[in-house]
């Protein structure tokens, strides 16, 4: 089972000739996440081998031409290509009358768009057997969400000795899978974890793009896997970044400390630096397990028992 992270686009506003605007992608099991759709989002899908009509799920994060200005020419690729299957986006209110202009300009798409919205609730966007997506409210100049991404705690698997060493029935092993003790027929009663194997860690992985430092958001990521924060700007530039609602690299690092995250990624970087490692060392200072993503990047977190048996 993948969980695999892929690197699309890591600039901010500008694009670079090595950088392109903010997407990311999320393998998570079966299925492929897009995150934001900056522009040439659909290029490097393509140079990264990644078929984009394997896309079903496409989150935005807000309404700003750098995460979104890739779905047209996306969706007409999707189109051209004779996609049938309908294509779920996930965003503030205003996507859907964004992407209204589509079908108003470049005529019908020969699939069906689901809107699914966003709110200030921290509601649970996605949900199915593996995998939730919790839509977190940031604070930027536009109506912003940034995204967790958490599998679902998976069934235990049972010890092959012990089914015959205790006689499990079928009734039994459904208890015992989902966590509960076995009770023997002279009552004795047997822990659920001498009867399985230690179960699978829950794989995590948050967005937060774009957003001011927020030190609320900290309880709402914690602990994750992998955590990405915008780190548009330098300390140097700190009032710029308060100006225009974004974060500095050392404010992104802040937050994975408070978070206690278990690696923090950083992106959305200025084109003003010429050298985004200075961003990178700057945060690495307040968090040290920092890394600055590049387009084509990719980090996977692999399936683990938790020990401790
Ligand atoms: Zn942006
Ligand atoms: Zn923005």
């Amino acid at each position: 089972m993948s969980f695999e992270l892929t690197i699309l686009g890591s600039s901010a506003a500008l694009p670079t000739a090595k950088r392109f605007p903010t997407a990311h992608l999320l393998h998570a099991g079966e299925r492929f996440f897009l995150i934001d759709c900056g522009e040439g989002t659909q290029i490097r899908l393509r140079q990264y081998g990644i078929n984009p009509s394997r896309i079903h799920h496409i989150l935005i994060s807000h309404l700003h031409g750098d995460h979104v200005f890739g779905l047209f020419g996306l969706l007409s690729t999707l189109g051209m290509m004779g996609r049938k299957v309908p294509l779920k986006l996930y965003g503030p209110k205003a996507l859907e009358g964004f992407l209204s202009y589509y079908s108003k300009f470049f005529g019908p798409l020969p699939f069906e768009l689901e809107f699914v919205i966003s709110s200030e609730n921290e509601d649970f966007v996605f949900e199915n057997d593996n995998l939730s997506i919790r839509a977190i409210p940031l604070k930027h100049r536009t109506p912003a969400y940034g995204y967790l991404f958490r599998e679902k705690k998976k069934l235990l698997n049972v010890r092959k000795e012990q089914i015959e060493a205790f006689g499990l029935g079928l009734e039994d092993l459904v208890k015992v899978k989902r966590g509960e003790d076995f009770v023997s027929k002279s009552g004795a009663i047997i822990p659920n974890s001498q009867l399985t194997l230690p179960p699978f860690h829950q794989r995590s992985y948050a967005y937060l793009s774009d957003t001011q430092f927020d030190p609320s958001l900290a309880a709402k990521v914690k602990g994750v896997d992998l955590l990405f924060h915008e780190a548009t700007f330098s300390e140097k530039d700190k009032k710029l970044a308060a100006q225009t609602q974004h974060s500095t690299a050392a404010e992104a690092a802040t937050l994975a400390k408070l978070a206690g995250v278990k690696k923090l990624l950083i992106g959305h970087f200025s084109s003003r630096y010429k050298e985004p490692l200075l961003l990178e060392n700057e945060a690495k200072e307040v968090f040290d397990n920092t890394t600055g993503v590049n387009d084509g990047d990719i980090y996977s977190i692999p399936l683990e028992r938790l020990s401790g048996e």
